[in-house]
């Protein structure tokens, strides 16, 4: 079995779309590792898109704050404001569709979270200490994660210390046992300042993991964006990918 990777879809049907072609024929089932609505302007169409295809998927914490099981305090100030309008545009059908889904879940080799495995919400797993402190929280081979916007490759080195790596786009390699944490990247709101949708392919048969990007017209997201009233300044960062 072939998967589509994604995570932090953020409610950018135009991303996610473009994500879906560009990959048409080269995946059987999706794992979608949360964060599908918040910022953007398309829950329930991304939900729905979703739900047509042969899929497993996490919630995030956008998704558990659209659902009001945590406080938005702890969220800033436009994110907030994204969370407001998710709840009021959200429908019942595709609220109880979020309420159904995991934080965290294992799939044969692979521990999926949204955010890392000793936090499956709220932690970011940018840095190799947390990356090294991860590796100990689950016992797969492999852990994908998302919540950071950032693709990038954690790899075990000895004694649950780890070793980062940049990914290579397009280039399939081969998971050969060694311990990873992998972060495929965000769809719908990229924040290494490239613009660009990333996804990830996982062949199961062939045991290989690629990284991919692919532009999209987030043009058209900003405009629905300004259209709903949604912060000037969640509009402007997906211009940059930042
Ligand atoms: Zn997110």
């Amino acid at each position: 079995m072939r998967v589509l990777v994604i995570s932090d879809i953020h409610a950018n049907l135009t991303a996610f779309q473009r994500v879906l072609e560009s990959a048409a024929d080269e995946w059987d089932k999706i794992w979608c590792l949360g964060d599908i609505v918040g910022y953007g302007p398309d829950p329930n169409e991304c939900i729905e898109t979703l739900r047509q295809y042969d899929h497993l998927s996490l919630s995030g914490n956008h998704d558990w704050a659209v659902m009001d099981r945590l406080d938005i305090k702890t969220f800033n100030r436009e994110a907030r404001a994204a969370i407001r309008w998710t709840q009021e545009a959200i429908s019942e059908s595709n609220l109880s569709f979020l309420r159904s889904l995991p934080a965290h879940t294992v799939e044969g080799p692979f521990t999926l979270a949204h955010a890392s495995p000793r936090q499956p919400l709220w932690e970011y797993i940018l840095d190799t200490a947390t990356a090294g402190a991860n590796l100990k929280k689950f016992e797969t081979t492999y852990c994908l994660v998302g919540h950071s916007h950032v693709p990038m490759i954690f790899k075990e080195v000895g004694n649950s210390r780890a070793e980062w790596y940049a990914p290579s786009y397009g280039q399939p390699f081969e998971l050969n046992q060694s311990r990873l944490i992998i972060n495929p990247g965000s769809v719908g709101q990229p924040r290494d300042y490239d613009p660009r949708s990333a996804y990830g392919l996982l062949d199961l048969e062939a045991m290989t993991w690629e990284h991919r990007r692919v532009e999209y017209e987030f043009e058209d997201t900003q405009a629905r964006m300004a259209e709903a009233g949604l912060p000037d300044r969640l509009i402007s960062r997906l211009g940059f990918g930042s």
